[in-house]
């Protein structure tokens, strides 16, 4: 038995800089960690541990040791906030045995503004597996601190039973002690304000089919957030909550990004710097810009004529591609589809199609079904695809976070490859790390994403607040296939009388650089070619959706939010803002020192209108946004 005389640290390790820290410790025989920046206390010694079908590890640990070592490695990505990426790190492994003599370790690796963390398992003599049922890895905030968070959705509720869809609103600077609320939880990311110190973001990265993906419990009352795994509940009922894992093994990384400002949460790139792609690329894919004639026309659109102008749409914008939603099934139908994408390619526009994901995970009714559920009926499909020239799916109404979901995700992935398809995902879970792992992988909706603009009045009103929040939180840490953009002043085909748009139009353009995704399913509708100013369309015609640079200038999530990214030699900055009364932002852009650039800003009407801008000798300039208004300065 061993005694816990060892109170206090028993390992230590600080980033390259020196500044973040990780102290691990044991009381009473179980073990903590805690964190500081600058010394601050970001989190108080907090749980680890997990619970499997071989025994405790929460419980009856005694320390064994640790070692460290450097990690420094330097790699390329074309999908996420920037293309060059130099990764160094500090890493501590800390070996533990449970009351059963069981082995184990937990691995740190601390770079300047990120913890990435995870548990790693041995063989136990003959075992060579287990499942591991659930985790004390917890997050304990000092007093004071106030979340960001988004509610995890009750399973097998909402349309066709097809929740969780991930798409709950952030709370804004919520304190952690709201009385009685009971969620089920929040989703990753998670962010979080640590009174005067500064900022966390918690989250999960490396998710593939050998795990379930996890996502915080409700806050407890010594403050501790828990890493939580899936509820029952999802998929109807069926699966297991927890991870079945060969052994050796290991956990997915939990991710914590720490910083006196907001900048090392909008810049950070730990989602990717550890993990690894698991395939190779068959083929060079190219992404860029859709039309996508559903979001605005909807259901109806979905006939061969209709496609025919968002076809056209795309061409007459320079677009690679048109993304042709749910219906095309029935309503086209296989051998007119292979026309549409003769006929699209003769416009030199590429071609993704909608898949419905199920399967038996819930209703959703729309078709294609039963196509991406079974290698069998997947493989025939994706065979056909590509020989009709199809680059890409859209796939929709995932069941929830279990393990076997991850399967469905990865073998999706994996076999579209295989065909030279690219993969976007939608009712779908938080990408953890897939940019990098899945070489044809190419966003995400987890989001209330633009079609809730759509249905939904009050999701309409709080266009502006959700814009300011994704840079902080959802889309830091993964690709965000929002389906943004939209340019009718009614969000209806006629674009008359009902669901007005309540944002202006330089919004509208500002989210074509804050909202980051590789391919970018735009809103625009045919009629906006000659209903919105031609400046408007010009700049939607050259907007890229690459990236080689991403950078925090300004913002506070729910309030306003400002940044900057360069693709090639040119930058874009772009801002918004929920505020209620005009803001005015005195913003430094050393890049910009000295440049005339365009600025494509609202006048007090809300009226959008482009003019010349020169960014001062020093790099400072002022920019005025308007409430539910936005600004976009191109070099
Ligand atoms: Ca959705």
């Amino acid at each position: 038995m061993i005694f816990n005389y060892i109170m206090g640290a028993l390992a230590v390790v600080s980033s390259p800089d020196k500044q973040l820290k990780v102290q691990v410790s044991v009381v009473d025989e179980k073990a903590y960690y805690s964190v500081s920046y600058r010394d601050k206390v970001m989190l108080e010694d907090s749980p680890l541990g997990f619970q499997s079908n071989e025994g405790d590890f929460t419980t009856g640990v005694r320390w064994v040791g640790s070692s460290e070592s450097v990690v420094d490695e330097n790699y390329a990505q074309d999908k996420i906030k920037r293309s060059q990426v130099h990764y160094a790190a500090n890493r501590l492994v800390c070996s533990w045995e449970n009351a059963l003599h069981k082995k184990f370790d937990i691995v740190f690796q601390v770079s300047n503004n990120d913890i990435a963390f995870r548990y790693e398992l041995p063989a136990w003599g003959p075992r060579m597996a287990c499942v591991v049922e659930k985790e004390a890895t917890g997050f304990k905030f000092p007093a004071g601190t106030t979340n960001f968070l988004s509610p995890m959705m009750k399973p097998m509720t909402g349309f066709a039973r097809t929740a969780p869809s991930y798409e709950s609103l952030y709370g804004a600077d919520v304190p952690m002690d709201t009385a009685g609320f009971k969620s089920g939880g929040f989703v990753f990311p998670g962010l979080f304000r640590v009174g005067g110190s500064g900022w966390v973001l918690l989250s999960e990265t490396g998710v593939s089919s050998l795990y379930c993906a996890s996502h915080l419990g409700d806050c407890r009352n010594d403050r501790t957030y828990t890493v939580d795994y899936p509820d029952p509940a999802q998929n109807n009922g069926f699966g297991g909550s927890g991870a079945a894992i060969a052994l050796p093994g290991v956990t997915p990384w939990r991710t914590i990004t720490v910083g006196e400002t907001l900048k090392p949460i909008v810049e950070t790139t730990i989602p990717w710097d550890v993990v690894e792609p698991l395939y190779e690329a068959s083929k060079v894919y190219k992404y860029g810009r859709a039309t996508w004639s559903w979001i605005v026309w909807q259901d109806q659109s979905m006939n061969y004529d209709d496609q025919v102008k968002y076809i056209d749409l795309a061409s007459t914008m320079g677009y690679e591609y048109i993304l042709m939603d749910a219906l095309w099934d029935k309503n086209i139908g296989k051998q007119r589809m292979a026309e549409l994408v003769k006929y699209a390619r003769t416009k030199n526009v590429g071609v993704f199609l909608w898949y419905n994901s199920n399967g038996p995970e819930n209703d959703a009714p729309q078709g294609p079904r039963n196509k991406m559920y079974t290698a069998i009926e997947r493989k025939k499909e994706m065979k056909w695809l590509r020989s009709i020239g199809v680059d890409g799916l859209k796939v929709d109404f995932f069941g929830g976070d279990k393990q076997e979901t991850m399967r469905l995700y990865e073998e999706i992935m994996s076999d579209a490859n295989d065909y030279g398809l690219m993969v976007d995902v939608h009712g779908a879970t938080l990408p953890r790390g897939w940019e990098r792992m899945y070489p044809n992988y190419v966003g995400s909706e987890a989001v209330v994403a633009s079609e809730m603009l759509i249905f939904s009045g009050g999701v309409r009103e709080k266009e502006a607040y959700n814009a300011t929040m994704h840079p902080f939180i959802r889309n830091t840490v993964g690709c965000m296939e929002f389906g943004g953009v939209l340019l009718n002043k009614y969000l209806v085909r006629s674009n008359e009388g009902r669901n007005k748009r309540l944002t202006t139009d330089a919004f509208q353009l500002a989210t074509a650089i804050l909202y980051q995704n590789p391919v970018q399913m735009f809103g625009i509708t045919p009629n906006n070619l000659t209903d919105v100013p031609g400046f408007e369309i010009d700049f939607m015609k050259q907007v890229p959706t690459v990236w080689d640079e991403t950078v925090f200038v300004d913002g506070y999530p729910g309030r306003y939010s400002v940044i900057a990214r360069r693709h090639g030699d040119r930058w874009y900055v772009a801002g918004v803002s929920a505020m209620k009364d005009p803001l005015r932002l005195r913003l430094s852009l050393p890049m910009l020192a000295g440049k005339k650039m365009k600025f494509y800003g609202d006048d007090v009407k809300g009226e959008t209108f482009v003019k010349e801008l020169a960014v001062k000798a020093s790099g400072a300039t002022e920019v005025d946004i308007q409430p539910n208004g936005g600004f976009v300065l191109v070099q």
